[in-house]
């Protein structure tokens, strides 16, 4: 058994069989070889062997005569090892007698004396990677395949790769992909928000650990303190399935205050929406008593096909969701591509530092004519329902009144045609960059209400990567500067009489939510899967306790002693969580 911290994203826990995508994306099948086949799959293996010996002999010549032989040694030694007689007769002793299958005994064997090398000192280390390398030859001759194969999935895995991106994990079918964890990714990361969306357990920023594990190893996904446990042994199961029976029927007692509103314990009425990625979640929030969809992340319309999404595409979405959630009000947040969300604009993707790049607001006020057609079809979808358009990523008033006139102008254009809602839809902005909370006094009597996104406002007032396993520890919402910087936001909306809300995560982190309302907030908007928990939480605590914790916060100088102060304060005011 061997345990790998992580920081957990989307809660929940998992037990299944590994599918792991290396940076090549093989899936290694761990299938049993039947006795008769034996003699059959070790001739594929030493075919797959001769293939890939062939194909480095190749490139040594290549490399040999392009720059000398000094490099074409380096494949030199990759021959060598696959031709390890001792190597290979484990291989084959696996295959014979416990009846592996080649791609698994080969890699299991591989990656053993991989381990052993990066444990050595100096530069013997770097012969783990040859190794790696020579592996993924070999793999690649038994099983030609990739990163595809998930698409076609026919039993539950639980993937475990280097990275994924959001446009990966949006197609995944929480069916069959039972949790992820990743190498790379830290808690903020829109491919944490996606496995949030699709609840699906997450677990990222494990840092190196795809080399101690094999496909179709037995694996739990701790999602909720951040442990990838492979191979447990009978106890560690035991104890998890143990806490999986307890987590359904706690996720089942939730299931019971969904259909009910959200108040706090004193009466007051919170308004609590669902953030989405996909038109198909709408009905689940719906189905889960949400007020509406308080944040409709359009962007990811265009990440799921590789060409540019049509206005009548765009229509089609926006009006699935406006017509499942049946009255209550969406909020469509116009495409916020970029940074981590680039793939349509090839021509962006060598900017020097994309998260302060052309990205978001500044890409859609760069290129109108792709704003043009996602802004009709929220006008025409106006039609249909309470929608409301919100810009994301506003640095300056300028960029806000540059969108406000496009909005009008598309709209007059759309009436012309007999197609525009009769009156515009309410326009509101994010807060998530920190000139937009220090000005929001500004910003709010030029809008119809605000929303908080602190999961840019926190990386952008700390200069913290959200999905930077690295600086993950800076990366906290709780920081003294981002509270302030909220504090700001939600005492500029109430003077003007404007609503604000809270989509950034940190408004479904239980002991968060009390400073949130102690500061002011009375409406939030997080993932259908956190709907039930925020109610649970608002309707233990009373507004009063509430302040006094945000008063105490407001005094704190560390985003440690916060986070600490308000999980003790949780645990007065609402009890132990689950686990
Ligand atoms: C945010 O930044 O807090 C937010 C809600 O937007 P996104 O996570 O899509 O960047
Ligand atoms: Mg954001």
């Amino acid at each position: 058994m061997e345990k790998f911290a992580g920081i957990p994203v989307s809660p929940g826990i998992a037990l299944g069989e590994a599918l792991v995508l290396d940076r090549q994306g093989f899936r290694i099948p761990r299938r049993l070889v039947q006795q008769d086949a034996v003699e059959q799959e070790l001739e594929r293996l030493h075919g797959a062997i001769r293939a890939a010996q062939a194909q480095i002999a190749r490139n040594r010549d290549t490399i040999t005569q392009q720059l000398g032989p000094h490099y074409g040694a380096i494949f030199d030694a990759h021959l060598q090892m696959l031709q390890d007689r001792k190597l290979l007769e484990e291989v084959e002793q696996l295959v014979r007698r416990r009846h592996w299958s080649p791609e698994f005994a080969f890699s299991q064997v591989v990656r053993r004396y991989a381990r052993a090398f990066e444990e050595l000192p100096g530069p013997m280390r770097e012969r783990a990677s040859d190794l790696f390398d020579v592996e993924r030859r070999v793999l690649r001759e038994l099983l030609g395949r990739n990163r595809e194969e998930i698409a076609h999935l026919t039993s539950p895995v639980l993937v475990l790769a280097h990275d994924l991106t959001p446009g990966e994990v949006v197609n995944f079918d929480p069916q069959l992909i039972l949790g992820f964890a990743t190498e790379r990714g830290g808690p903020s990361s829109h491919t944490a928000i996606v496995a949030q969306g699709l609840e699906i357990p997450a677990v990222v920023g494990v840092g190196p650990f795809l080399s101690a594990v094999s496909g179709g190893q037995e694996v739990i996904l701790d999602a909720e303190q951040g442990w990838v446990i492979v191979d447990p042994d009978d106890p560690t199961r035991a104890h998890y399935q143990q806490r999986l029976q307890r987590r359904r029927h706690y996720r089942q007692q939730l299931r019971q205050l969904e259909q009910q509103e959200c108040h706090t314990a004193d009466g007051q009425r919170i308004e609590l929406m669902a953030n989405i990625e996909l038109p198909q979640e709408a009905q689940l929030c719906c189905q889960r008593g949400a007020d509406g969809i308080g944040l409709y992340r359009t962007e990811f319309l265009y990440l799921q096909s590789p060409s540019l999404p049509t206005e009548e595409d765009h229509y089609r979405a926006y009006a699935q969701v406006v017509q499942a959630m049946q009255g209550r009000p969406v909020v469509i947040r116009t495409f916020d591509l970029g940074a981590d969300k680039l793939r349509h604009m090839p021509q962006l993707e060598d900017q020097p530092n994309p998260f302060l790049g052309v990205r978001s607001i500044r890409l859609a006020l760069r290129h109108t004519e792709l704003f043009r057609v996602q802004l009709r079809a929220v006008l025409r979808a106006a039609r249909l329902g309470p929608v409301r358009v919100m810009f994301p990523f506003v640095a300056t008033l300028r960029e806000l009144r540059q969108a406000k006139t496009l909005l009008a102008d598309v709209w007059e254009d759309l009436r012309e045609e007999g197609q525009g809602p009769e009156v515009l839809p309410p326009v509101g902005m994010m807060i998530e960059i920190p000139s937009a909370a220090l000005l929001a006094d500004l910003f709010a009597p030029e809008v119809d209400f605000l929303s908080l996104g602190t999961n840019d406002l926190t990386q952008y007032t700390l200069a913290a990567d959200r999905s930077n396993r690295e600086v993950s520890a800076l990366y906290d919402p709780c920081d003294p500067a981002v509270v302030r910087l909220v504090h700001m936001a939600v005492q500029a909306a109430q003077a003007h009489h404007k609503p604000i809300n809270v989509c950034g995560q940190v408004a479904s982190i239980p002991e968060c939510i009390i400073l949130l309302l102690g500061l002011g907030l009375r409406r939030f908007s997080v993932a259908p899967g956190a709907l039930g928990e925020v109610k649970r939480v608002c309707g233990r605590v009373r507004l009063r306790q509430c302040q006094q914790v945000a008063q105490r916060v407001l005094g704190m100088d560390d985003g440690r002693s916060i986070r600490l102060f308000l999980r003790q304060e949780y645990r007065r005011l609402v009890g132990a969580s689950l686990d």
